[in-house]
């Protein structure tokens, strides 16, 4: 096992979550309110740090660095601070008239002893967004960052130190030797974001221990651009949705579908945004870097498979790829069949709008799926007949900014959502419980084997 820990102390140290939790110590609100407040103290004590670590892995800038990774935690946390009382509180629920006489409501109730495995794109968010909900919830945490952004992975493991004793929150750093290691052992709860090939891994890992899980998974997320679009806005959103992160983003359109029409001057004017809003890419010192040799090669390879309509440069010193669009691009070639998850944006196009329906039904369903129009009923079309986890309408990447949304896959994009309240609601189990009272008990249920009552001739 490629880490510092042999298995039997990775035992041992579960072993001591597991105890813990079972004093019941986590589930007091006082408990997980302080555990929130000292994850936010810990951040901003190692805040510069986290900066740094980002920019090392993925030469992320501060601005991005900010808005989707810490500023987006802060925000979590923040409303998880704000709203955790009310949303732990026991749910009361209507009395049918069988049940007269009782009481019924949800208790929320934490699972217990939380895993979560993170990978490398938005290495902290992704990390610390289900571990927030974890903890409202009042489960203990297991994290396993990814292998791939070894810097953000160590300050990941020195804010946990900061703000918590091993027994209720610890960091576990390393490869996927070291991740079967932890899915061997028995959690309560797996929360696992990454590949749709490793999410089956993990499926299978947690059905062994029937471990409820969370998959938040990747795959092909289809923009279409329908004719009467207002093609300038739908260019720069696109634009913007496509090359943040330098394509490496979950949810980053994969490619295009535009009406034929309106290819030509679609093209014109993504080029200018991609200019305006990246340059060339691979010359902008802020323009975020390919994470490794390995998908810098795997992504090089999609370059000879269309025509490069802009774009195609790589710089193997700094990892960099330009901002690429590519037509002419065939179905079957690996660039339309593997989530690219890199700075290529393939355009296609399509006469009819129930040719995008059945070309994208007849794939896996989408994580995110985004359209451009102005007509409603092509809208409504298009949103009531794909399923995909989530998306936006006239915009990219949105959605998954809106608090108030759950964000998942469906099907081979993943199961489960979180984010906000529904955060707290993954990681917890909703108790149903009646209080029934004890001053009458009426006779209907009853069976009256010895008796000639009415009550039993049905
Ligand atoms: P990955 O599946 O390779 O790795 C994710 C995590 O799993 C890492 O921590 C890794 O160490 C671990 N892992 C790898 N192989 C394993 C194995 N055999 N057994 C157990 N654990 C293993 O994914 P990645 O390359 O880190 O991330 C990219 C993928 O994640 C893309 O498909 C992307 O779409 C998806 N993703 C999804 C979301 C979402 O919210 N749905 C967000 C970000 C990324």
């Amino acid at each position: 096992m490629e880490t510092t820990m042999t298995e039997t102390v990775l035992s041992e140290r579960l072993e001591t979550q597991r105890h813990f939790f079972q004093t019941g110590a986590t589930r007091s609100l006082a408990f997980r309110l302080s555990m929130l407040t000292f994850l936010r103290q810990a951040i901003e004590t190692h805040e510069a740090e986290i900066y740094e670590a980002l920019k090392q892995d993925l030469n992320k800038g501060q601005h991005d660095a900010f808005t989707t990774e810490i500023g987006f935690v802060y925000g979590e946390i923040q409303r998880m601070e704000r709203q955790l009382r009310r949303l732990a509180r026991p749910k009361r629920v209507a009395t049918p008239l069988l049940h007269i006489g009782s009481k019924s409501e949800i208790q929320y109730e934490p699972y217990g002893n939380v895993l979560v495995i993170a990978p490398w794109n938005y290495p902290f968010q992704l990390a610390l967004a289900p571990v927030i909900g974890a903890i409202a919830a009042g489960n203990t945490v297991v994290l396993k960052p990814s292998e791939l952004t070894p810097n953000v992975s160590r300050v990941l493991r020195e804010v946990f130190e900061t703000a918590f004793h091993e027994r209720f929150g610890i960091v576990i750093e390393g490869d996927a030797e070291v991740s079967s290691a932890l899915l061997n052992e028995r959690f309560d709860y797996i929360f696992f974001t990454g590949s749709t090939r490793v999410g089956k891994i993990v499926h299978q890992a947690a059905a062994k221990h029937l471990t409820p899980v969370t998959l938040e998974l990747g795959g092909k997320s289809p923009t279409i651009v329908h004719k009467d679009a207002d093609l300038r806005l739908a260019a720069k959103r696109i634009a913007w949705g496509k090359w943040l992160n330098a394509g490496q983003t979950c949810i980053a359109p994969d490619y295009v579908l535009i009406h034929e029409d309106v290819k030509e001057r679609f093209l014109q004017l993504i080029e200018e945004e991609a200019f305006k809003q990246y340059g060339n890419g691979v010359g902008v010192s802020s323009y975020v870097k390919i994470v490794s040799d390995d998908h810098l090669n795997r992504l090089s390879s999609y370059l000879s498979q269309g025509t490069i309509e802009f774009g195609g440069q790589v710089d193997s010193e700094t990892r960099k790829m330009a901002p690429t669009v590519m037509t002419n691009v065939a179905v079957d070639a690996p660039v339309m069949q593997d989530e690219i998850f890199g700075p290529i944006l393939p355009v296609l196009t399509y006469r009819e709008i129930e040719e995008v329906i059945a070309f994208v039904n007849n794939r896996d369903k989408p994580l995110a799926l985004y359209l451009f129009t102005e007509n409603k009923a092509v809208e409504h079309r298009i949103l009531e007949r794909i399923s995909f986890g989530g998306g936006c309408v006239n915009d990219t990447l949105m959605h998954v900014a809106q608090h108030h949304l759950p964000f998942g896959g469906v099907g081979a994009s993943g199961m489960g959502g979180y984010h906000g309240k529904y955060s707290f609601e993954t990681f917890s189990h909703r108790k149903g419980i009646v209080k029934n009272t004890t001053t009458f008990d009426l006779p209907f249920r009853y069976m009256r084997t010895n008796s000639n009552s009415k009550w039993m001739r049905f």
